[in-house]
């Protein structure tokens, strides 16, 4: 039997979703709950994949609580979570160089964050503001500097997430990169720019793209390896690249 969550609200439609590892459903007032039981079992087999698949995901990825770790500038830190009045998330070194990241969230909501999953939640939101203005200061000037060195200048640049690559060029000239870099090295978040200020000029991964990113980028072997070898300890798992 899976263990589930209904939320009933003035919504007309029934949806499903599994969400670290727990179901829920959202349902309207109308539908009665041997509906929605029947529905659950009709979908056990999906469900119970996805869960798995979740909990897989878990193993290696940092699940935001206490004392989990993840990756910034490819170092683990550990993160530290408090509660105050002023939100904020920080960086900080502790015993032995440890690196702690803190994540302080707002007094107000601790009571309504008791439970962990809600908690993970949150504070997986605090980070992901907190990669993002990284990357806003840390992007735009990597840019700048590598679209010097390889006269390669993009249209804009655009700071985003994406669940499965760390950059795009579209034929505009149009570059976005995804926030979730700042897990990576300093040197690999440089090859991803020069690999996407390299697209300007051959907008696809041929051999001429790639003569291109070594021109300018000699060391990109390791930067990749790098990002192989690191791949199930990314967070929020990204495709190779
Ligand atoms: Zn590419």
């Amino acid at each position: 039997m899976i263990e589930y969550k209904v939320v009933r609200s003035r919504r007309k439609t029934l949806s499903l979703q599994v969400s670290y590892g727990q179901v829920l459903v959202r349902a309207p007032y109308s539908v009665d709950d041997k509906f929605i039981n029947t529905l659950i079992e009709k979908k056990s087999a999906w469900l119970k994949a996805k869960i798995a698949q979740q909990s897989q995901v878990d193993d290696f990825c940092c699940d935001f609580s206490q004392g989990s770790t993840l990756f910034l500038f490819g170092q683990l830190v550990t993160l530290n979570i408090i509660f105050a009045k002023q939100v904020n998330t920080l960086l900080t070194e502790g015993i032995n160089n440890k690196k702690i990241l803190t994540i302080v969230v707002a007094e107000r909501n601790k009571k309504k964050l008791s439970n962990k999953v809600l908690l993970a939640a949150a504070v997986k939101k605090h980070i992901e503001k907190y990669f993002k203005q990284q990357a806003e200061d840390i992007i735009p000037v990597k840019v700048a500097t590598y679209s010097q060195l390889t006269s390669l200048t993009p249209v804009s640049i655009k700071i985003r997430q994406y669940r499965s690559r760390w950059g795009s060029c579209n034929n505009r000239g149009e570059l976005s990169f995804n926030y979730l870099l700042m897990m990576l090295p300093i040197n690999v978040i440089n090859y991803v720019v020069v690999h996407e200020l390299c697209h300007l000029e051959h907008l696809n991964h041929s051999k001429e793209f790639w003569q291109l990113v070594a021109k300018h980028f000699p060391q990109y072997t390791q930067a990749k390896k790098w990002m192989k070898i690191n791949q199930s300890a990314l967070l929020w798992r990204l495709a190779s690249y």
